[in-house]
């Protein structure tokens, strides 16, 4: 049985992608920083919990010694807990701000890959799949056609281009692991307090066909539900 690990899934895209790949008849890892809400989504789905909050070392780390423990290794892992740091309007953006957006959405990234590495290795073909956004990508925020060229941010814009650069990157040092980024699409969660308008499932469409893709499929790219994205 694949075993996947999806960070952030206790609720919105995290939680939908959980359901749809427990549907697909994966083993999934519910991962959720407040435990309360993290047993309540994995109960409810039918998946298993695990505590992670991906800014913390020892939180990231106990949780990989856990699912080491019960589950041996993990053929999918899913990096998409994010916060948009508010997209505060640039002029009051702080240093601190853009800190904070950064250690949650690229560092956290690097954290828990480090801590589950061990684990995808251990698997017959392991994904990764990055959850990205269109605010990661440089032609799209300055395509005027584009929904995102009308947005301005110091904090989330960035730290999603540095999502995509990271996919990249940790294809080329991981040639075992298929590494892709996806670009989900303005979907209505607490995310954006709902106001978007794609349905969860919509949302989802990328993340669980890279979570899919066999062992000749892709690495290093970006997508989102209707084909590449560009960088
Ligand atoms: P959401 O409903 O706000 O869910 C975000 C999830 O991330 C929650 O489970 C949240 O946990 C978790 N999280 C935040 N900080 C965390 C931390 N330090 N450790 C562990 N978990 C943490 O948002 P969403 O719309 O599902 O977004 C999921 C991903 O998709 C994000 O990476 C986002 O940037 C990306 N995305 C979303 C959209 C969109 O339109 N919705 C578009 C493009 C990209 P708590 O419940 O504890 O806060």
């Amino acid at each position: 049985m694949t075993t996947t690990l999806i960070t952030g899934a206790n609720k919105g895209l995290g939680r939908e992608a959980a359901r749809r790949l427990l549907a697909d008849g994966h083993d999934v890892w519910v991962a959720a920083r407040d435990p309360e809400k993290g047993r309540e989504a994995a109960g409810a789905l039918g998946a298993r919990f695990v505590a992670l909050d991906v800014t913390d070392d020892a939180s990231v780390t106990a949780a990989a010694d856990h699912v080491a423990a019960q589950s041996g290794a993990l053929d999918v892992l899913i990096n998409n807990a994010g916060i948009s740091g508010g997209l505060l309007r640039p002029e009051a953006t702080t240093p601190d701000d853009v800190a904070r957006v950064l250690k949650t959405n690229v560092v956290g990234i690097v954290r828990v890959t480090k801590a589950f590495l061990p684990l995808l290795e251990r698997a017959e073909s392991p994904v990764i799949v990055n959850v990205s956004s269109g605010m990661g990508s440089l032609a799209v925020t300055t395509h005027p056609e584009r929904l995102e060229s009308g947005l301005v941010g110091f904090a989330y814009s960035p730290s999603k281009a540095a999502v995509n650069m990271l996919t990249t990157q940790q294809a080329k040092a991981f040639p075992g692991i298929r590494v892709n980024a996806v670009d989900p699409g303005y979907t209505g969660t607490d995310f954006n307090d709902n106001r978007g308008h794609q349905t969860v499932e919509e949302g989802t469409d990328a993340i669980i066909a890279m979570a899919k893709i066999g062992p000749d499929g892709p690495t290093g790219t970006f997508t989102d539900r209707n084909g590449p994205v560009p960088w």
